[in-house]
């Protein structure tokens, strides 16, 4: 048996005597022999499967050598080999760490001893590696290699403490990334799997030392920002995160942009509890869920109240359908330049039995996340169709029917397929339906919306880009896409008065003309004002459609808006402007 020791002795007699006895005994002894505390330090670099010490080396306390080698080694045995020693100096050195003891004028016991402690030390390495093991089990996460829940917990806990003693502020960021399971359904666990250890490592990278980031169940994760009283403001910290998800991740070859939700909390203000922390920052990260994408919320008393309504809309909506309780509106949309109706949008609407209207805005989000906007989309596009196929029946002057598409119902089935049925169904051509997609369905998956969006293209489904310039498609980016049109989001309108050096100005110039360079259709959205159209039309807008031209209208009323041919008034608005200029 090969042993490798370490002699701590400064009688190199003795440690030759000793050797001489081990090989008698079947060892293959291979040895190293210190007497002084240097040499031991040196020693102790290398492994070792047991140490023998002397009682007396001059310059060694026994204290100190036995503390260094349980520090630096372990669960390594220690023998203490000794001339001659009291009782109670034996038990002393037991005391101290020493796992057993031999008298040098008895070697007899040399072996059993060695061979004893030998096998003990394994069990004891072996106990530890499966305790160790355990806790990394129950710790930790196994795809990200993240702390878990129950480790976050512990040290939130411990950090809390030292917060609290040193009047720190600590905090709590609960961060969701969205669209998940749409990815993971879609392209598969494996991919899933590989964004997430991505996006954890992005996270990651973002974060300062001693920040701490663990990861909870799906696609969440809980950071924690201790010493923010010192350190730098906690907003950059989260503009800084939510800027490390603006280029895309590309796991096995597939190309996502992600966005995110965040929640923040902090100790001691919120809460001084640690367990509360957690649960307020995930409660305010649903809160911002709500608000649309990269959204971040600050707990307040309210988000608890916010969340409580969001499941009351969640469990009411499910029923909505069924209960009749959604229609739709219609917006109109002009041309400006041949002064006609070329379409409407249609909107939707729920009557709620005692909410009463709820806006889409709110109702929206909450089906998206919980899946309900597939068969609600279904149903808008459904319904939409059969109207504007009603009112070319009563012989009114064909328009194009727009309905709006989240992201998720490109994520779910065959979204062309399910056009295609519709069409048929309700007997519309596909040049009488636009869709209107958000910047986030370009974004989200390039690869399977490329191929449904070609496929509605082919059908001869137009398309339109909703909200344009509020998402992250760089404007170069927009020629990949097989897209029809362009509608400038209603913010960057809503600022075009008076001031027309504004940076809203330039950017809605911008758009107008990458539409035109692109033969892409530039319309714009929320035109409220005389001075808005003025700029639109003088800087080349096509077509226009906001409160300015007509309100959403009810069904009914949509159909007097198309039946009495174009608004007088608004005609009047724009000769007179027309014989001004
Ligand atoms: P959107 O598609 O960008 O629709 C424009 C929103 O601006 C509508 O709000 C409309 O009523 C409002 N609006 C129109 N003109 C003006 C104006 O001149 N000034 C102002 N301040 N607002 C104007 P609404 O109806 O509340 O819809 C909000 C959003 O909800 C829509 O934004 C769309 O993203 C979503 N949405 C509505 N219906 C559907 C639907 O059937 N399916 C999906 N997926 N989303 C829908
Ligand atoms: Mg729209
Ligand atoms: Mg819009």
């Amino acid at each position: 048996m090969y042993l490798k020791i370490l002699f701590i002795e400064d009688d190199a007699e003795d440690v030759e005597i000793l050797i001489e006895k081990l090989k008698e005994d079947g060892f293959v002894p291979q040895y190293l022999q210190v007497d002084t505390a240097a040499s031991f330090m040196t020693a102790l670099n290398e492994s070792w499967d047991i140490v023998l010490v002397d009682f007396h080396i001059p310059g060694m306390e026994l204290d100190a050598t036995l503390k260094t080698i349980r520090k630096k080694c372990g669960d390594i045995p220690v023998v203490l080999v000794s001339g001659r020693a009291s009782e109670e100096a034996l038990a002393a050195a037991m005391q101290l760490g020493v796992n057993d003891y031999l008298l040098k004028d008895n070697l007899t016991r040399l072996a059993p001893i060695l061979r004893r402690e030998l096998t003990e030390a394994k069990l004891r390495r072996e106990g530890r590696l499966a305790q160790e093991k355990l806790r990394y089990v129950t710790h930790y996460d196994a795809l990200t290699g993240l702390p878990n829940d129950t480790l976050l917990r512990e040290q939130l806990r411990s950090m809390l403490e030292d917060a609290a003693s040193e009047h720190g502020k600590v905090l709590l960021l609960y961060v969701g990334i969205r669209g998940f399971k749409l990815i993971n359904n879609s392209y598969g666990r494996s991919v899933g799997d590989v964004l997430l250890k991505d996006i954890a490592e992005r996270l990651t990278g973002c974060l300062r030392e001693g920040d701490i980031i663990a990861r909870y169940g799906g696609a969440e994760f809980a950071i924690v920002l201790p010493d923010m009283s010192r350190a730098e403001d906690p907003e950059l910290i989260i503009k800084r995160i939510v800027s490390c998800f603006s280029s895309p991740f590309k796991p096995l070859h597939q190309e996502f942009f992600v966005t995110l939700n965040a929640g923040v909390a902090l100790f001691p203000s919120d809460t001084s509890d640690a367990d509360k922390l957690i649960s307020y920052a995930e409660a305010a990260m649903n809160h911002a869920k709500l608000l649309g994408e990269n959204q971040i919320y600050r707990y307040s008393a309210e988000t608890s109240a916010a969340t409580r309504q969001q499941f009351a809309i969640e469990n009411s909506l499910r029923s909505a359908l069924a209960n009749n309780q959604l229609f739709l509106h219609y917006q109109p949309k002009a041309d400006l330049a041949n002064r006609t109706i070329i379409g409407m949008e249609a909107l939707l609407r729920w009557h709620h039995p005692s909410l009463g209207l709820v806006p889409p805005l709110n109702f929206i989000p909450i089906a998206e996340q919980t899946g309900l906007i597939i068969p609600i989309g279904e149903w808008v596009l459904l319904h939409a169709c059969r109207q504007n196929k009603a009112w070319q029946e009563m012989g009114l002057p064909p328009i194009v029917m727009a309905v709006n598409v989240s992201a998720a119902q490109f994520g779910h089935g065959d979204l062309a397929l399910t056009v295609a049925q519709v069409l048929r169904e309700t007997g519309l051509e596909s040049k009488y339906l636009e869709l209107e997609i958000t910047e986030s369905v370009l974004m989200s998956n390039t690869h399977t919306s490329v191929k449904t969006l070609s496929e509605l293209r082919l059908m001869g489904v137009a398309i339109s880009i909703d909200d344009f310039g509020t998402g992250y498609s760089g404007l170069n980016y927009l020629h990949r896409f097989p897209i029809s049109g362009i509608k400038i989001d209603q913010s960057f309108i809503r600022e075009l008065n008076g001031s027309l050096n504004s940076e809203e100005a330039s950017i809605v110039k911008a758009i107008i003309e990458l539409g035109k360079s692109l033969d892409r259709t530039v319309i714009a959205e929320g035109v409220e004002t005389q001075e808005q159209l003025e700029f639109l039309r003088a800087h080349g807008c096509q077509e226009i459609q906001g409160y300015y031209l007509s309100h959403p209208l009810s069904s009914d009323h949509a159909t007097q808006f198309l039946a009495g041919g174009f608004p007088a008034d608004f005609f009047q608005r724009m000769n007179h402007h027309a014989g001004q200029s």
